[in-house]
This record gives C-alpha cells, sequence and structure tokens, in this order.
C-alpha cells in the first residue's frame, strides 16, 4: 500500500500490485519497495507541488517499473481527487454507475473439483467466466463446462503457456464460442500473436504483451489482438490506461479490465476504470469475497452480477485503518515528516 500526504495533510491511497514473486511480470513486491524509496519517491518529493498528471513525466527516465511507478501516480491521483471533491469515475471519464463482474477461474486439480467451482461462481451471479488453460488443461475443460453451460459468456487466458507450433491445437477451442483467448504465447512475441490470430477464429486478446500505449498502438497495428486486457498496475497506472483505452475505442477494439487480486484499495480503483464506455466485456472485476474472507476497506458485493462504482471523492471506499495496521508487517516512511 502506498499512502500519499499532501501539504494540506490529505491522504491518497492506492495498492501496488506486484506479486511477492517475479512470476506474472518482472516486479516484485521487495523490488517495487526499493525502487520506490531509492528513485522513485525521492524524485517526486524534489519536485514541489506534484500534480498525478506530472508523476508519469517526472518518474521516466527510470525505465520500466510500472507498477512501483502506477502505485505512487495512483496515490497522489487520490488525495488530488479528495481535496478536489472528485471521484475516480468522474475524473477518468466513467459512463455507468455499476459494472459488470467475471470471474477467474484457475487451473483445477480435476474436473469436477473444475465444475463445482464454477457451479458456485454461476449461482453467485458472475456474468463472464474465464478458465485458466495450459497444455494438457485446455480442450477438455472448456467442453465440459461449455456443455454444462451453453450461454455463460466464457473465455480462456493462458498466461503465455503456448507456442507458435500450437496453433492447430488451439484452433480446437473454435467451436467452443469462447469470447476470446488470453495471452496465448511469450509476452515479447507479439508477431506471433498475430500469425496465431490468422489461423484460430477465437478473438485474440493480450494481457502481458501490453505494458504501455506504445506497446497497445503496435500490436493493433500488427493486428495482434482485436481486444485488450487493461490493467493499470502492468501499463504504469489510471492516466495511461485511459490513453489505452481511448486508442482502442478509436480503432473499434473492445477492452475489458483485468485483475491482480487487488484489495478494496485497488479494486475501488478498477471498478471505476471499468466504467468508461469503451469497457464492452465484464471484467476480472469480483466481488471482495472472491478473494478474501475480510478486506481492508468496505468490501465490494455484487448486486446481481454487478459491482457499484464508487462515487465518494477519490477511490470513494472506506479503508478500515485498525485491521491494516494489524496486517502491516513493514512499514517505511520516505519524505518529510510533520
Ligand atoms: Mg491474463
Amino acid at each position: 500500500m502506498v499512502r500519499a500526504i499532501t501539504a494540506e495533510g490529505i491522504d491518497g491511497w492506492a495498492e501496488c500490485v506486484a506479486m511477492s514473486e517475479p512470476l506474472y511480470s518482472p516486479e516484485y513486491v521487495a523490488g517495487c519497495k526499493d525502487v520506490i524509496e531509492r528513485f522513485l519517491a525521492p524524485t517526486l518529493l524534489a519536485s514541489s507541488d506534484v500534480r498525478a498528471e506530472e508523476v508519469a513525466g517526472l518518474l521516466k527516465p527510470f525505465l520500466s517499473h510500472q507498477m512501483a511507478k502506477a502505485a505512487l501516480e495512483s496515490a497522489i491521483l487520490d488525495a488530488q481527487l479528495k481535496y478536489e471533491g472528485i471521484s475516480f469515475g468522474s475524473y477518468l471519464g466513467a459512463s455507468k454507475t455499476a459494472v459488470d463482474c467475471g470471474v477467474s477461474v484457475g487451473i483445477a486439480p480435476n474436473i469436477d473439483a473444475l465444475m463445482e467451482e464454477v457451479s458456485t461462481y454461476v449461482k453467485a451471479g458472475y456474468r463472464r467466466i474465464k478458465l485458466k488453460i495450459e497444455p494438457g488443461w485446455d480442450v477438455v475443460p472448456v467442453k465440459e463446462v461449455r456443455n454444462a453451460w451453453p450461454e455463460m459468456p466464457l473465455q480462456v487466458d493462458a498466461n503465455q503457456a503456448y507456442s507458435r507450433d500450437d496453433a492447430a491445437h488451439l484452433a480446437l477451442l473454435d467451436p467452443f464460442n469462447l469470447l476470446l483467448i488470453e495471452q496465448p504465447l511469450d509476452e515479447h512475441d507479439v508477431l506471433g500473436h498475430a500469425m496465431l490470430a490468422r489461423q484460430v477464429s477465437t478473438p485474440i486478446c493480450l494481457d502481458e504483451s501490453i505494458t504501455s500505449f506504445e506497446a497497445a498502438r503496435d500490436a493493433i497495428a500488427l493486428e495482434a489482438t482485436t481486444i485488450i486486457n487493461i490493467k493499470p498496475g502492468r501499463v504504469g497506472g489510471y492516466l495511461e490506461s485511459v490513453r489505452i483505452h481511448d486508442l482502442c475505442v478509436e480503432n473499434g477494439l473492445a477492452v475489458w479490465c483485468g485483475g491482480m487480486l487487488e484489495t478494496g484499495i485497488g479494486r475501488a480503483a478498477n471498478v471505476a476504470l471499468a466504467a468508461l464506455p469503451g469497457f464492452t466485456l465484464p471484467g476480472d472485476t469480483s466481488a471482495s469475497d472472491r478473494y478474501f474472507s475480510k478486506d481492508i476497506t468496505n468490501p465490494f458485493v455484487m448486486i446481481d452480477g454487478r459491482l457499484t462504482v464508487p462515487t465518494a471523492p477519490g477511490i470513494g471506499v472506506d479503508i478500515d485503518f485498525e485491521f491494516l495496521e494489524s496486517i502491516t508487517s513493514t512499514k517505511s516512511i520516505i519524505g518529510h515528516e510533520s
């Protein structure tokens, strides 16, 4: 968690979405903490009166580290919007008051366990199911879930598990009317995705490959993707996310909001982003109880398969500071203490 305190004493909160280990992206929590303490925060503190819109430019000399940068920009944006009395949704350009929720289902130990898990989510009201797939766990689980729920919007996510040689195998998923197949190939193999897109009829959606506006622009030009999963942490923040959203809308691509197992702090901002008009597919913006028995904010509860977009200033959720304190393992303060 990053807390930005303004000269007026206003608190802005954000969540760094890096995992403990660099398995999804090169970033990891301890690395983010280090780069924030060593380079990013001192740079922002050296510049007086920083607005959120200036953060990306000030931090540009430091390469990559999008998740660390996103956390700082988001905390400053939260404080700025609280000061100005504007909600995240209004600021970003939200056009909806609630967003459709999907759920991401991991690789199950067997088909029975998968069917039971999916059934729980369908009963809870989720409007779209995403199955994680990998070689050896793809066509059969997709077929079973599709047969059991013929009308359910369904998509798959391979997290880079396949190679260019797997095109014919991935085409076996075509009969199941999937919304999309997400990131089948290596994140650096954008051209490979363009080649694959000509060999399968299921739309290709990029996740890990899209690390910036420029990466999105190039992938679209190469016809490597027809749908983009926008994760604010992965692209360096909510402002870059809006730029990618606008680019996709201009080019006729659908976008949806991915998830990084956020607590209510990150989830609140994601739900606001997912309310922008180009987010036409349900996101992985699941209810708090999908991941946490107790959240650090008032929980996001799904009503009729939707989450309500917060309308209070900033991210618009109440943080349970006592609970947050009880689960805090380490803290560091950077900058002037006052
Ligand atoms: Mg993904």
